[in-house]
């Protein structure tokens, strides 16, 4: 049996850092999308509550429901399929077509493609959108985009940064004219926020940074954050591997003399991935010995549990990626455990 230990005092410590940067715990909007970046989405939801987050940011409507009574504020980036109206939940229109689809009072915010070309409406169909909004009785609520590379060192954030600026100001004269309240503005994920000296939006949408992750913390000198997610797992079984016996399919790894090796609970099927004959070490320092296979790995010794990992970024650049693949393809089944 594998399970993750999730460290409240680095996910407090992490959104202190964030809250602090942004202004205040009122400017952050935890990203709880794919199972809280595999952290667990329940579990993570209740800690941010517990911290004094208001807001979090969802990718579906049935995510959104699981932690409705956790948040004031709850927006849904890709699923216009509501089947309760929630004043908690507020809506991410991707396309103009996404108008036509949502009821009445339904709460929104305008997404706006500002050079990713993922998804939004184009920066010359705001006013277009926001006059189709209020015919169809929708509420627009926020407008707001996303960058493409916050986390680079590249003149794109500026570029779109600079874009989502003029939108603002056009967004101001178009609720003047309209006689519209006051609509949120948000661009920043984790790295973009960061990148903002004096951070001055309604909210950022802080996903990896608090999980304890800011890939390219180094070259962009941003704060050192602390991991949350750790994985541990039990002993199966202990044996001596005489010399020359080698273990696990493929027979990958031969010992060079008798040695004590046990098998531990934890392998592809829960998310530890086949490691391409790459050497890895556990967070405790035991090497893992031949393949990983669906539950098993085997390690020198014979103590009862092992941690697998406290950190996922060498296991990110074994796999050739990044640290978001490897937190959000933890199994949901595998038990969490808060410490
Ligand atoms: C996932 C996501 C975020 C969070 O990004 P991080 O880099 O993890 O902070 C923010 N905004 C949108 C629209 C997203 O899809």
């Amino acid at each position: 049996m594998s399970y993750i230990k999730l460290n409240k005092q680095n996910l407090f410590y992490n959104l202190e850092t964030c809250a602090n940067h942004a202004g205040g715990k009122e400017k952050i909007a935890i990203v709880l999308k794919d199972n809280a970046y595999g952290h667990g989405l329940l579990q993570i939801a209740t800690l941010a509550n517990e911290f004094g987050l208001r807001k979090a940011v969802v990718q579906t409507y049935k995510e959104a429901i699981t932690i409705e009574h956790l948040f004031d504020t709850i927006l849904i980036l890709a699923d216009t399929k509501i089947d309760t109206f929630s004043h908690t939940f507020h809506v991410a229109v991707n396309s103009l077509n996404d108008l036509e689809l949502l009821c009445e009072n339904t709460n929104i915010h305008i997404k706006i493609d500002t050079g990713m070309h993922r998804n939004g409406i184009a920066h010359n169909e705001l006013e277009v959108a926001i006059l189709r909004a209020l015919e169809r009785k929708l509420n627009v609520c926020g407008i707001f985009t996303h960058h493409k590379s916050a986390d680079e060192l590249s003149s794109d954030f500026f570029y779109q940064d600079t874009i989502f600026k003029g939108l603002k100001e056009e967004m101001k004269n178009i609720c003047e004219k309209l006689n519209v309240p006051k609509i949120l503005v948000h661009s920043c994920n984790s790295a973009a926020l960061f990148r903002h000296k004096n951070f001055d939006e309604d909210f950022a949408r802080v996903g990896i940074a608090s999980y304890g992750y800011l890939d390219a913390n180094e070259v962009l000198g941003f704060p050192k954050l602390k991991p949350v997610l750790s994985l541990y797992a039990k002993k199966i079984a202990t044996r001596i591997l005489k010399k020359g016996q080698s273990v696990g399919y493929g027979g990958t790894y031969t010992a060079t003399e008798d040695i004590e090796v046990s098998t531990y609970s934890v392998g592809y099927g829960d998310g530890f991935r086949r490691l391409g004959g790459k050497a890895y070490e556990t967070a405790d320092g035991k090497q893992v010995l031949g393949r990983v296979s669906m539950d098993n790995i085997v390690v020198e010794g014979s103590a009862d549990e092992i941690c697998i990992f406290d950190d996922v970024t060498r296991l990110a650049e074994i796999h050739n990626t990044i640290t978001y693949e490897i937190l959000t393809g933890q199994n949901a089944n595998i038990s969490r455990e808060i410490v």
